[in-house]
């Protein structure tokens, strides 16, 4: 079986953004595959610690990345700070593949800056790594790949539970574990009465009010922070009044713009226009806005006043792809000589962010997990929801598909995360305790 068909089998996915199928994305041609160890999210310790303790496996699923997609050269991209991790990944490296060490700074991780620090290309305006002969796999993706060449599928997800917990891990969460649970493993908080939640990253995460949600393929990190917390709370603040901000406090500094990463890879994002517009009401189109990759950076880092261009500015791109625009592609140009300079270091967006006291470690939780219930979407990537293969009453295994992608449509197949009996079945997932 092809390395594509085997990673489709075992439900492989992107574990580090959307949850792109990763058996598409390695059908092309590229140069350069680099793996995307960078975590530059403040609190997240998943790939730091993967990187250490799974470097053989994550090493070789670059390999067959490579391979899957013909590329001569494989760069592990990792933050030199993480020295143990380096190290484990030197020692397993093979020919065609090496170290590469980034400078720690937010976003490192997002994969146009990766692709332009570690290769030196741009990404163009509307365009994806491709489009310069790159690709991006992130680190858990790798070790998934390697994994799934031995037909073992994807029934778990490293996340990192941090902030009001008393005690701060990463774990190996089985598919469809409810966030609460999860917390409860932590010592966190056991209800939402005075705690709100970020899933993911404190930048680019969302805020989550359900806590009987559960882990998908996708999920990083789940922090806990009192309802009051100012950075909660900027996240949760109504688009209502984030426009009236832009309207009335908004004094066009364009600090955002400056500091914003993608306007500093040369490419036109500009989100002071967009705040501009949206002070007078009107809308605003520019074919730049899609290469925003709602990092934040300008919320939270930039504007001195606090305001919330990144809101403004996704919901613009929004409006644009809504109104059926497509994004052209416009040719590579060159970063901007201030790059260098604009880099947001991590320890200065923690202070910022106001999550200093959570900035803690995160080890690994070494026992297995096994929770009294799962609750597995049908929907864990992007492309179409998978039909269940099995029924109610059913007793299933763990690894054991259970649902899969309809025929001839994008998706992976899903497995049973724990082993049990499959309790309910409805449009949107199964339930198996
Ligand atoms: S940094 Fe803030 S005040 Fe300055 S232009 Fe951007 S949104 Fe307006
Ligand atoms: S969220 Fe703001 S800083 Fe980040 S890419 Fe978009 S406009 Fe730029």
């Amino acid at each position: 079986m092809l390395i594509h068909d085997k990673c489709m089998q075992a439900g492989v996915v992107g574990a580090g953004g959307a949850g792109f199928p990763t058996h598409a994305k390695l059908n092309c041609k590229a140069e350069i595959v680099l793996a995307n160890c960078a975590e530059c999210e403040p609190l997240l310790r998943i790939d730091q610690q993967v990187a250490l303790r799974f470097a053989d496996d994550v090493v070789n699923g670059l390999r067959f990345a490579m391979e899957a997609c013909g590329a001569k050269e494989g760069k592990l991209c990792i933050m030199g700070k993480h020295k143990e991790a380096i190290a484990a990944l030197e020692s397993a490296c093979m020919p065609g593949i090496k170290v590469f060490i980034l400078k720690n700074y937010f976003p490192a991780g997002d994969e146009q800056q990766l692709v332009c620090d570690a290769t030196g290309r741009i990404v163009p305006v509307g365009g994806l790594p491709l489009d310069v002969g790159v690709v991006v796999q992130n680190c858990s993706t790798l070790r998934n790949i390697a994994r799934a060449q031995m037909d073992i599928p994807v029934t778990h997800k490293h996340l990192t539970v941090i902030g009001e917990v008393e005690t701060p891990m990463t774990i190996e969460a089985p598919l469809g574990m409810s966030f609460r649970d999860c917390i409860r493993l932590a010592g966190g908080p056991e209800n939402e009465d005075n705690y709100g939640l970020i899933i993911g990253g404190p930048m680019m995460g969302f805020t989550e009010k359900n806590w009987d949600n559960v882990v998908t393929k996708t999920t990083a990190g789940i922090i806990v922070l009192p309802k009051n917390h100012p950075h909660l709370m900027r996240k949760d603040a109504p688009q209502a009044f984030n426009h009236k901000m832009a309207r009335t406090v908004c004094a066009e500094c364009m600090m955002c713009t400056e500091l914003c990463p993608r306007h500093q890879l040369g490419l036109n994002v500009k989100p002071h226009l967009a705040m501009r517009a949206a002070a007078y009401g009107k809308k605003y189109e520019d074919n730049g806005l899609f290469s925003c990759s709602n990092c934040g950076v300008c919320s939270y880092f930039a504007c001195p006043f606090g305001l919330s261009p990144a809101a403004i500015t996704t919901e613009a791109k929004a409006a644009m792809a809504g109104s059926g625009r497509k994004p052209e592609k416009v040719q590579p140009q060159e970063a901007m000589p201030s790059r260098e300079y604009s880099k947001v270091p991590v320890k200065r967006l923690i202070a910022r962010l106001g999550l200093k006291k959570y900035d803690v470690a995160a080890p690994f939780y070494e026992e297995p997990i096994y929770p009294d219930q799962v609750r597995m979407p049908l929907r864990m990537h992007i492309g179409a929801a998978c039909e269940p293969v099995v029924s109610i009453g059913d007793a299933v295994n763990v690894g054991q598909v259970i649902a899969q992608p309809p025929q001839g449509k994008l998706g992976v197949n899903i497995h049973a995360s724990i082993p049990g009996t499959v309790q309910s079945i409805d449009s949107s997932s199964i339930v198996i305790s």
